[in-house]
C-alpha cells in the first residue's frame, strides 16, 4: 500500500527540474499586462455617449432612424465591432442574431424581436471552447413598455456594452486558443430575453462555453450617500450547491486576474447570484450549465437607473452619461480583458475523478485528467470558509505523476481533505493558468423545508 506513494515522491523528483524551468517560461503575464495598458476610457466614453444620442434603446423603439432609438444604436455597434474585426487578421466575425420570442412583462406585446449584435473571435487551437463578455445595450425609463420616451441607459447599460467593445478592441489582434464571443444584448430588461437567445444557441451548438462575463451597471461611482465608491467592482455567481460550482470557479479567476494585473482595484466576491430582486444575462447562461458571473459597480444610484430623465427636488434623474465615470468603466474592461485573455490562453481546466485522504497521512490524494498535450498544472486549497485560494502548490512540491489512461496521481503534502477544499488548474506552456477544477464536496444533499414553511406558517 505504502509502494504507491513511495513511488509517488521518486518520480516527483523528475519533475523538479522541469517545473523550475517552466516556470521561467511564463510569457504571458508580459502579454496580458501589454494588453490591460491598452485599455482606453476616451474610448469608452466615446461609446457611451454615442449610444445614449441615440434617445433610447428600448425593445419597442423606431427601427427606421439612423440616428434614433435601439435600430441605429444595434447598426452602430455592429460597424463599430466590424472596424475592429478588421484588425485581426480575418479571425474576427461579426453578425446580428435574431429571433422573436414570446414577451411576459406587462404593458409590453405578447411577442418581441431581440436582435444581438454578436463579435466572434475564433480560438486559433481549441475553437470549440468559447469565454463570453457582454452587457445589453437596450435601456428603459421609469415605464418599462415606454418605446418612445428618453432612455439615456448610460450605465444601465451603455457602460457594460462599451466595455465588452474595449475589450474587443484590445483583444482582436491578439492570437488566443479558444474563442473569444463579445456580445450586446438585446432585451435584458424585457426578461433577459437576448441572452437566452444567446445562451440557448451555444448549448444547442454543443460550444463548450467555459465562462462567461456580464458587465452591467458598471459605470457610476458616486453613492446616494454622496461618497465615492470606486476601489473594486462587486462580482455574483450563482450556486446551484456549495461554494464550488462551475460558476464560482470562474468568479475566482476574475478575482485573480484583477488582483494580478489591474492596480488598485479589486473584485469583490459576493457569494450569491445577483442583488435581491433582480437578474441580468449571467443568469441565461448559468440556465444552461455554464460558468457566469455578473460584474455591477460598488453602489448603485437608483435616482438614475430605470428613471424618466427630469428633474425631481432639484436633483437630476435619468441615467445620463454625464454622471457616469468613465475611468472607472475602463477598471472594470481591465479586470474584463485580463481574465479573458488568460482563460482563453490557458487550456480547458482538468477534470478531477477521485479526492480522498492518504490511509497513511493527513496528505490529500487527487485522481485527475489534464486536457490532451497539457503537462504542467498547479495546485490550490484553502479552508472551507475562505471564499478563494489561499494556497498554491506546484507539481514539484505536489509530486504529480502519470498514472494509466492520461491520468496523473497527486499528493498534496500535509494537506487534510476533510477539513479544506483543494483543486487543480492546468497551465499552459506560456503560463496561462485555466479555471480551477475542484472535487464535489462530500455532502451535497438536497434540503428538505421545514414543514411550517411549507404551511407558510
Ligand atoms: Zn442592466
Amino acid at each position: 500500500m505504502r509502494a504507491g506513494a513511495e513511488s509517488i515522491v521518486r518520480i516527483a523528483c523528475a519533475y523538479v527540474a522541469f517545473a523550475a524551468s517552466a516556470v521561467a517560461q511564463d510569457r504571458v503575464h508580459e502579454q496580458i499586462a501589454a494588453a490591460v495598458a491598452e485599455v482606453d476610457a476616451g474610448r469608452i466614453e466615446a461609446t457611451v455617449r454615442k449610444l445614449c444620442s441615440f434617445g433610447t434603446r428600448h425593445i419597442l423603439s423606431r427601427t427606421d432612424s439612423d440616428t434614433e432609438g435601439a435600430g441605429a444604436a444595434r447598426r452602430w455597434l455592429k460597424a463599430a465591432y466590424e472596424e475592429i474585426a478588421a484588425t485581426s487578421d480575418g479571425r474576427m466575425t461579426v453578425r446580428f442574431q435574431e429571433a422573436v420570442l414570446p414577451c411576459l412583462r406587462s404593458g409590453m406585446p405578447r411577442q418581441v424581436k431581440v436582435v444581438n449584435v454578436v463579435a466572434t473571435l475564433r480560438g486559433a487551437s481549441d475553437p470549440g471552447r468559447a469565454y463570453v463578455v457582454g452587457g445589453h445595450y437596450d435601456s428603459r425609463n421609469s415605464d418599462g413598455a415606454d418605446g418612445e420616451g428618453a432612455a439615456p441607459g448610460a450605465v444601465d447599460d451603455a457602460s457594460g456594452t462599451a466595455v465588452a467593445l474595449e475589450a474587443a478592441r484590445v483583444l482582436a489582434s491578439r492570437r488566443v486558443a479558444a474563442t473569444i464571443l463579445f456580445v450586446a444584448y438585446d432585451g435584458e430588461e424585457q426578461g433577459l430575453l437576448g441572452s437566452k437567445v444567446h445562451a440557448q444557441s451555444l448549448a444547442d451548438e454543443g460550444v463548450d462555453v467555459d465562462g462567461m462575463i456580464t458587465c452591467d451597471i458598471v459605470g457610476n461611482t458616486t453613492g446616494m450617500d454622496g461618497e465615492t465608491y470606486d476601489g473594486y467592482v462587486r462580482c455574483f455567481s450563482y450556486a446551484p450547491t456549495g461554494n464550488d460550482s462551475f460558476g464560482r470557479s470562474m468568479a475566482r479567476a476574475v478575482s485573480r486576474a484583477g488582483r494580478r494585473y489591474v492596480d488598485g482595484f479589486d473584485v469583490k466576491l459576493i457569494y450569491r447570484g445577483d442583488r435581491y430582486g433582480r437578474g441580468g444575462d449571467h443568469r441565461s447562461f448559468f440556465d444552461q450549465g455554464f460558468p457566469a458571473v455578473r460584474l455591477t459597480e460598488p453602489r448603485e444610484d437608483f435616482s438614475r437607473q430605470h428613471q424618466n430623465v427630469r428633474p425631481r427636488n432639484g436633483v437630476p434623474y435619468g441615467d445620463l452619461p454625464d454622471y457616469a465615470d468613465f475611468g472607472y468603466s475602463a477598471q472594470v474592461a481591465r479586470v474584463a480583458v485580463a481574465t479573458l485573455f488568460e482563460l482563453a490562453s490557458a487550456p480547458p481546466p482538468p477534470l478531477v475523478s477521485v479526492a480522498r485522504l492518504a490511509r497513511d497521512a493527513y496528505d490529500t490524494e487527487l485522481v485527475f485528467q489534464l486536457p490532451d498535450g497539457v503537462t504542467r498544472c498547479e495546485f490550490v486549497w484553502r479552508e472551507t470558509t475562505e471564499a478563494d485560494w489561499t494556497h498554491v502548490m506546484s507539481m514539484a512540491e505536489v509530486g504529480a505523476v502519470a498514472g494509466r489512461g492520461g491520468r496523473m496521481l497527486a499528493r498534496m503534502p500535509g494537506v487534510c481533505l476533510d477539513d479544506v477544499v483543494v483543486g487543480v488548474r492546468a497551465i499552459s506552456a506560456a503560463g496561462a493558468r485555466s479555471r480551477v477544477a475542484t472535487p464535489p464536496e462530500p455532502d451535497r444533499f438536497a434540503q428538505r423545508p421545514r414543514s411550517s414553511t411549507r404551511r407558510g406558517k
